[in-house]
């Protein structure tokens, strides 16, 4: 047969990132997942039993060298026990004697082996009776990877190297990988899993870059090369699209282009309702590299810097200096508005390649601020280059997590420590820096009235509020459905955490996604929110519902949907008066 006929795919996601791409597909594999197999002759074998021991030599060098580190930075018990137990893993006659005895009997690669060995080993593990050794699943997995990475000599290379015109597609991205992308070259990207609050999609969102998830197998179904059309707003990602597919969607983007085109008009404009009600209209931000989209959105001032980006990516923690440089400059590009910036929130969905989560919960696990107190020397590292930032004038400080008042208290008493230092030092900093919250766990915001007469602001993190309220995992495509933002509870706990904040005389925002959704930006008015902050890309259609609305409607919509029974009853009303204020943003 000659030719190369191609036939037209769509494949149907999650849209979480507006833009359409059109490029070459590059399909993403970890280390880990692309194992190569072949035959070895009986002369071979000695010589894949010494790149095996070397490899191992190298894994066990390479966890003594992060156990040092986490001794001499972290000084956290915990994670030096890991490596404890993943050094013995390195060691274990049930990893080691299966691979040796099969590499003479079998005659392929220790890398084929090895996996092999490994996965049977995981199965194993998973079906014992025993709690205890079932967990050690994760770790056999880590220092599996590990060792196969030393035999494969490969480094972890993110997405730096891609070249022009590239759509990636991977079953996942991890924020390590997001954080290397390479904007120049990278058009938009697919994953097969993923919801609108995990942080592929945010990243996406900050880096304005078109994105899809939760398509499923797509990862398994493409190849690299193939052309791609990417429809972020819709979540359809076309496969070998046809001339016709090709022009429909030029008609349909250029409709857009001039929507998006009205909406950059409004960046000078404040975010301020039609009967004159002020809301702050703030961004967020992964990387001090975001600032300049946020500043071209319009943005007035950072609602939160996730600082744990700039721990994503590297070997070692960032060093105080490091850092304060990093804030300042943050700070300098913001001036005169504030930025707030959040303390580390490691764990969850965010970690950093090598220290992948050994836990069977990482969202209700060693996480943020429980990872803070318990890493008093990165915490007080990091809370120093703040605090010295802070001399700029418009730095604020935010605690990420919060499930009650005593996590605060113990915050705010390692942060009066670093004071007391600095002024012992003579460095200077803003006497009357702000310090805020998040409000982000049902217990917080159950609590808020009392840990509202310790800090300065909350701040909604309605990602994590939902989906701790709602146990739906945020990052699972398989119950995004159940992920209900209008949900009467949820509406219930930002109304009292909004009355509590206001009851004390304190400023509250929300920044989390739903604070970008123009959907619901009526809700969140209507409720008393201060302040809103988003990414760059959500930005100008926030401002231009706030600009179209009455807080008076606002008000009265917000008192009812406290009366209305099902989320989805609240979805209707909201979607039809956004349909009134603005058309062309309610689908
Ligand atoms: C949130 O949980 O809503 C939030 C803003 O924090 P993150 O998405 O970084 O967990
Ligand atoms: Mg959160």
């Amino acid at each position: 047969m000659t030719g190369t006929a191609t036939t037209e795919r769509i494949f149907q996601g999650i849209g979480v990132s507006p833009g359409v791409a059109h490029g070459k597909v590059l399909v993403y594999r970890t280390a880990e997942e692309v194992i190569p197999e072949y035959d070895v002759t009986p002369e071979q074998v000695a010589q894949e039993v010494v790149r095996f021991e070397k490899a191992l030599i190298r894994t066990r060098e390479q966890l003594h060298e992060l156990q040092g580190r986490i001794a001499s930075g972290v000084g956290s018990e915990a994670p030096s026990s890991i490596m404890e137990v993943h050094l013995s893993i390195t060691e274990d006659p049930a990893l080691i004697e299966p691979v040796m005895r099969r590499l003479a009997t079998e005659q392929k690669n220790v890398e084929h082996i090895l996996h092999d060995v490994v996965h049977k080993y995981v199965n194993a593990l998973q079906s014992l009776p025993d709690e205890y050794l079932r967990e050690r699943v994760a770790d056999v997995q880590d220092v599996g990877h590990r060792i196969l990475r030393n035999l494969l000599g490969r480094e972890h290379t993110g997405l730096a190297n891609v070249p022009p015109g590239t759509i990636v597609i991977a079953h996942d991205l991890s924020p390590s990988d997001t954080s290397s992308i390479n904007r120049q070259n990278v058009l938009g990207f697919a994953t097969d899993v993923g919801s609108h609050t995990s942080h592929t999609a945010i990243v996406a969102r900050s880096l304005n870059l078109p994105a899809i998830v939760g398509l499923r197998d797509l990862s398994q179904r493409v190849r690299d090369g193939q052309n791609a059309l990417l429809d972020g707003y819709s979540g359809t990602l076309v496969i070998e699209p046809t001339q016709q597919t090709l022009f429909v969607y030029g008609q349909i983007t250029q409709k857009r282009q001039s929507v998006e085109d009205r909406l950059a008009s409004l960046r000078d404009l404040p975010a301020e309702t039609l009967d004159g009600h002020r809301i702050v209209l703030a961004g967020n931000i992964e990387l001090p590299t975001d600032v300049p989209s946020l500043h071209a959105a319009g943005a007035e001032g950072i609602g939160l810097f996730r600082t744990e980006f700039l721990y994503l990516n590297r070997k070692d923690y960032p060093s105080e200096d490091e850092q304060y440089e990093k804030y300042l400059a943050v700070a300098r590009a913001v001036k005169p508005h504030p930025v707030v910036i959040r303390t580390l929130d490691i764990g969850g969905d965010k970690f950093r390649g090598d220290d992948a989560p050994s836990e069977s919960n990482p969202f209700l696990g060693f996480r943020a601020i429980r990872f803070c107190l318990a890493n008093v020397a990165l915490f007080t590292a990091q809370l120093r280059a703040i605090v010295r930032a802070s001399a700029e004038g418009n730095v604020r400080l935010m605690y990420p997590m919060i499930s009650g008042l005593s996590e605060v208290i113990q915050a705010n008493d390692r942060l009066a420590s670093v004071k007391d230092d600095l002024r012992r030092e003579g460095i200077p900093f803003d006497e009357a820096m702000k310090i805020g919250a998040m409000i982000e766990i049902p217990s917080a915001a159950l609590t808020a009235e009392m840990i509202a007469k310790e800090v300065d602001f909350f701040s909604i993190g309605s990602n994590d509020l939902i989906q701790y309220t709602m146990a739906v995992d945020r990052v699972n495509e398989k119950v995004a459905n159940l992920y209900d933002p209008t949900h009467p509870a949820i509406l219930r706990l930002i109304r009292s955490v909004v009355e509590a904040a206001h009851n004390n005389g304190i400023h509250v925002a929300v920044c989390g996604e739903m604070a970008g959704q123009p959907l619901y930006v009526p809700l969140l008015v209507g409720m008393g929110v201060d302040e809103l902050s988003v990414g760059a890309s959500s930005l100008p259609r926030v401002k231009e519902v706030i600009r179209r609305l009455r807080l008076t409607e606002a008000q009265e919509l917000a008192a009812t949907t406290l009366h209305v029974t099902h989320g989805h009853e609240v979805q209707a009303m909201l979607n039809a008066l956004l349909e009134r204020i603005d058309p062309d943003l309610a689908h």
